[in-house]
């Protein structure tokens, strides 16, 4: 059986344990939990940045996973 790691939270995940899903995100693979996170993240970035680019939308994408592979977890901002 294959096992998969989160590049952010560093939690192991069994591939077909169902109700956890894996996302391959460019060469990163995130949890569930942590993708949520990261949605959350961009949604609440990309409030205040116009117009759409998708360069910078991956750009910021990559950037909020590298750092959250450094703090274990992705940093999602304060809603205001
Ligand atoms: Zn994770």
């Amino acid at each position: 059986m294959q096992f998969f790691k989160c590049d952010v939270c560093k939690s192991e995940i069994k591939e077909l344990n169902p109700g956890r899903t894996i996302f391959h995100i460019r060469e990163f693979e995130i949890c569930d939990h942590c993708h949520d996170d990261l949605n959350d993240a961009v949604r609440q970035t990309v409030r205040n940045k116009r117009p759409f680019d998708f360069t910078w939308y991956e750009r910021l994408t990559v950037d909020l996973i590298q750092d959250g592979m450094k703090k274990n977890k992705i940093a999602v901002p304060s809603r205001k």
